[in-house]
């Protein structure tokens, strides 16, 4: 009898799920409350790099003692809305816990054996149709304003070439070679090879979606109210029954684990972009600007900055000073750039405070496989998520160490 699968949520996680899914001869049928591609996910918004070498976590030692100047400087991408303080306060005493040396250099590890291989990933998901042609590969560099800041990032730096990931340095007349329109302020990069970016996140979302539809995966526009082992609820009153359910829904996802016993420790962080349309220039490759923490990336239609962290919760509406900084900071680093116009989006990053996915069964509904988490790398990362959820599935072996994104270690 063929296995039959649900997956909730139809971002990059849940659509790679779904396709390996179907692929592995599994019957899937997909629920998002949106189509494929929206703006409102995570995975509509987001910078579009395949950050192979992002083995860093987002919790690092220090970060306590410079967590009051980041917040209370506004010029720094940190922010966060007091009113979900209380809310948010579970998440942040294990997440600055997390940030001793030892628990980073092992988050690092696992980190790594997620994200090494993300653009093959990503090329054997979008085999078989046109999301191929979003996918491309290049260079990934790190901006500073000085070589002196460039050293202060020693450990980064270290953490990356453990993982195999050495930088090319680049001083002031290389990277003007390498990007000419790039402002005075800013005097040395690091180059890492054989990254990849997606040309239109959105796009490739729903050309990934397209493809499930026609190799047979069905696709419900619903919203899951209530999920079982083995059973799922609809808004519209419908019931929906599968041998197997993936749980998807990005930064949602707590809410439904919730119901199922688990405690996610899943926190939204929020993210904002500025997607300059027709922009007069656009850099070789993505690129991250390291004192102002976001990331541009030369896309299909003109150049996308992104970046910011907001702690807010998943309702409270977008804030204005976050985008207002990223304006200034553009101006920065590209002094002369023009657009014929622009698009402001705020998302939310699904972020565990170990800066790792939940990956795999609950233990109080063991037919539900979660599969969501992928924080500030989750596009980076999805494809492989889905592909390991369709092993376990499958009753493939799996040649990876699974213990560190298991689904319930803060439960
Ligand atoms: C500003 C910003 C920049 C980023 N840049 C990068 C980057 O350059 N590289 C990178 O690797 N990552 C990046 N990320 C992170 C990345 O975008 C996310 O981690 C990733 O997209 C998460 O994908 P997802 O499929 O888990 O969630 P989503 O894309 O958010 O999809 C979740 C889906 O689940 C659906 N859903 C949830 N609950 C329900 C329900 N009850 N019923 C029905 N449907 C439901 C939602 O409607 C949604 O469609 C960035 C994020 C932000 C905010």
């Amino acid at each position: 009898m063929t296995t039959t699968a649900i997956v909730i949520g139809a971002g990059i996680t849940g659509l790679s799920a779904a396709l390996w899914l179907q692929r592995a001869g599994v019957a899937v049928t997909l629920i998002d409350r949106i189509d494929p591609g929206a703006s409102e996910q995570a995975s509509y918004g987001n910078a579009g790099l395949l950050s192979r070498s992002a083995v860093i976590p987002s919790s690092y030692p220090g970060l306590l003692f410079k967590a009051p100047f980041l917040l209370f400087n506004r010029d720094q991408p940190l922010y966060l809305k007091w009113r979900h303080l209380p809310r948010f306060l579970p998440w942040l005493v294990p997440f600055l816990r997390n940030g001793h040396r030892a628990k980073v250099s092992e988050i690092s590890t696992a980190l790594a054996a997620l994200t090494h291989d993300s653009v093959e990933q990503h090329r054997a998901l979008a085999a078989d149709g046109a999301a191929a042609s979003y996918i491309k590969s290049g260079d990934y560099a790190y901006y500073y304003r000085t070589k002196a800041d460039y050293r202060a990032d020693a450990q980064g730096l270290a953490l990356r070439a453990k993982a195999g990931f050495e930088a090319v340095e680049l001083d002031r007349k290389a990277l003007k070679r390498r990007d000419p329109a790039l402002s005075d302020a800013y005097q040395f990069a690091a180059l890492f090879r054989d990254h990849g970016w997606i040309t239109s996140p959105g796009k490739y979302s729903a050309a990934l979606a397209k493809t499930f539809r026609e190799i047979g995966g069905v696709f419900v526009k619903s919203t899951v109210q209530d999920v079982a082992d083995g059973r799922v609820s609809l808004l519209n009153g419908e019931t929906l029954f599968a041998d197997k359910i993936v749980l998807a829904g990005g930064a949602w996802s707590g809410e439904l684990a919730r119901k199922l016993g688990q405690i996610p420790k899943l926190e939204a962080e929020r993210g904002y972009h500025i997607h300059l349309k027709g922009a007069s220039y656009l850099p070789p490759s993505p690129l991250m600007v390291s004192d102002a923490k976001f990331v541009a990336t030369p896309m299909e239609d003109g150049l996308r900055c992104a970046g910011i962290v907001e702690f807010g919760g998943l309702n409270a509406p977008p804030s204005d000073a976050p985008i207002a900084l990223l304006r200034k900071r553009i101006r920065q680093v590209y002094p002369d750039l023009t657009w014929q116009s622009e698009q402001v989006w705020m998302g939310f990053r699904p972020s565990t405070p170990d800066s790792l996915p939940h990956l795999g069964p609950l233990r109080d509904a063991p037919n539900v496989i979660c599969a969501f988490g992928g924080q500030h790398i989750g596009m980076t990362i999805g494809p492989k998520l889905g592909r390991l959820v369709a092993d376990m599935v499958a009753g493939r072996r799996i040649n990876l160490d699974l213990a560190p994104y298991e689904a319930n270690r803060f439960s």
